[in-house]
């Protein structure tokens, strides 16, 4: 690619500005709970989709939907009859999907029903389709779940115009806004207050992956830090503008990447 600046792997050199490791919601150390796979792409930060990606290497067509044998694991037990899965534990769901999509609404009753039942877990949902939100809810769920988290996903400022004023509607006590992967430079200080408890934004992966710029990552950094909202950088993508060069990130080093900027 023209223009790629091939000492790529000096773009943070620095080991002193490694910000700690993440304890955000949106890099869960917790499980990852695929419940069903697949989807259809609708949103400008799906064209480079990695579910459709990963899938067409092994020959499978991602926008075939259906639950996987993971479906259950929440409430999963062992031969003692207890849960699997501790108490406290976290459950990162669909990454290989969107909890919201219209194709599992059938299902999700179900999905609901196993979160209801292990209060004493967390769960966490990203989803491009907030505005399907309020038509997918369980009957009891009121002013929003405590052991639940939502993160509505802007990837373009014209997105999060639209996005952001409904999610900022939704009943959710955790509510995190996921600019990932990051198209173009965000202003979103007019949905930044205290209902937001972390803003997280990254890049694009894969082959195909667009440009993302280091300025739209520090202004998103000041807009949080001015409304006191916590943000985290947490990958630089596979193509990263910095100072006029522009860089091509091996995916093994955009978290660290990331991490190094001390953002
Ligand atoms: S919503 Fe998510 S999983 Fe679905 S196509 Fe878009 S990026 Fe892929």
């Amino acid at each position: 690619m023209p223009g790629i600046d091939t000492a790529q792997l000096l773009l943070f050199d620095d080991q002193s500005a490694a910000s700690p490791q993440s304890s955000s919601l949106s890099a869960p150390q917790g499980v990852t709970w695929n419940l069903w796979h697949g989807c259809t792409k609708f949103s400008e930060g799906c064209r480079n989709c990695y579910v459709f990606r990963r899938d067409r290497k092994i020959g499978v067509d991602s926008r075939n939907i259906y639950k996987t044998r993971s479906f259950a694991l929440p409430v999963l037990r062992n031969r003692a009859g207890e849960y699997k899965y501790p108490a406290g534990t976290l459950f990162a769901a669909c990454f290989s999907s969107d909890f919201l999509h219209p194709q599992c609404d059938l299902w999700r009753e179900e999905a609901w029903a196993m979160m209801r039942s292990r209060r004493d877990c967390r769960f966490l949902f990203l989803t491009k389709r907030i505005e399907r939100f309020m038509d997918c809810l369980p009957a009891d769920w009121g002013a929003g779940w405590d052991h639940v988290a939502v993160g509505a996903t802007c990837e373009t400022q014209e997105i999060a115009d639209f996005r952001l004023p409904i999610f900022k509607d939704c009943p959710i006590r955790h509510k995190i806004i996921i600019h990932e992967p990051l198209l173009s430079a965000m202003d979103v200080s007019a949905f930044l207050d205290h209902t937001i408890e972390e803003v997280v934004a990254g890049g694009e992966s894969g082959p195909n992956a667009r440009p993302c710029r280091w300025e739209w990552f520090t202004a998103l950094r000041d807009q949080c830090v001015r409304a006191g909202v916590p943000f985290t950088f947490k990958q630089t993508g596979a193509v990263f503008v910095k100072d006029g060069k522009t860089y091509r990130i091996p995916r093994r080093l955009q978290h660290s990447q990331a991490r190094r900027a001390g953002l």
